[in-house]
């Protein structure tokens, strides 16, 4: 099945994807693979931003569950997307590609403040946009930052990179016969609680109309493969594909 070629997208990558082999924090040959195939994206003419997480860093969820406040936590969860957002945006610049680091937690000696007007004028100047801090909000992921700054920015599609190349009916590191999905439904996504984003990131998606995309981003040359319609991925989206709407 080809799936649409998508103009302008965010895409979120988990931390763990800055991690290459390694159990925690950023790798650097990981960052500069990563950045290279963004900046083939982006050469190849689609519109970019981008959403990092910081679970390669610190999770709030976690040390909430190990005595931590759960606020305090999520908010150092959040400077851990920070951290990751400049790593990417070095391993860009360093390649040539103009980039913006837009954080929703001002933080102004190294980044922008997250304002939509100013983000949209650097996409339409073609500079790529990392947005860091997820939301700025306590209780939320940055899976959910990755579908409100894909409403926001008049995003096409979301796509998520992971480390599988789709979504299965069961893990298919743990069964063997796991069968992956082509395409979904945001409806089946919910209703069947299939692990691909958090349910508020999903309805928010559904609601505005943004397929996710959710494939393999471990693998060399997938992403360019996955935007040019190519490539093994599973698209979610509303029923009768991108024309319906609510
Ligand atoms: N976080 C938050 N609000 C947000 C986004 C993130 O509080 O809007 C915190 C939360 O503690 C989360 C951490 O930042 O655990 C790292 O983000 P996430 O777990 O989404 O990263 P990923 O799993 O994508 O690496």
């Amino acid at each position: 099945m080809t799936r649409p070629r998508f103009n302008r997208i965010l895409l979120k990558l988990s931390g763990e994807a800055l991690m290459g082999e390694a159990a925690f924090g950023i790798d650097p040959d990981t960052v500069n693979r990563l950045a290279g195939e963004i900046a083939a994206a982006r050469s190849a003419g689609h519109d970019l931003c981008l959403v990092v997480g910081g679970g390669n860093i610190f999770r709030g969820l976690a040390a909430a569950a190990r005595g931590f406040d759960r606020t305090s936590a999520d908010y150092m969860g959040m400077l851990a997307t920070v951290m990751n957002a400049l790593a990417l945006q070095n391993a860009l610049e360093k390649m040539g590609v103009d980039t913006r680091v837009l954080s929703a937690i001002p933080m102004s000696t190294v980044s922008e403040p997250y304002i939509r007007r100013r983000a949209m004028r650097h996409m339409e100047k073609g500079r790529i946009v990392i947005f860091a801090a997820g939301t700025g909000n306590p209780f939320f992921t940055t899976d959910t930052a990755a579908a409100l700054r894909a409403a926001e920015m008049g995003c096409d599609a979301l796509l998520k990179g992971t480390s599988v190349d789709g979504i299965y009916d069961a893990d298919p590191k743990k069964t063997k016969n796991a069968r992956r999905y082509e395409s979904l439904s945001f409806q089946q996504v919910l209703a069947d609680d299939l692990k691909v984003m958090d349910a508020s990131a999903v309805a928010l998606c559904r609601d505005n109309n943004i397929p996710i995309v959710v494939f393999n981003v471990r693998e060399q040359g997938n992403l360019a493969r996955v935007l040019s319609g190519d490539g093994t991925a599973t698209i979610v989206q509303n029923e009768g594909g991108n024309d319906g709407g609510l």
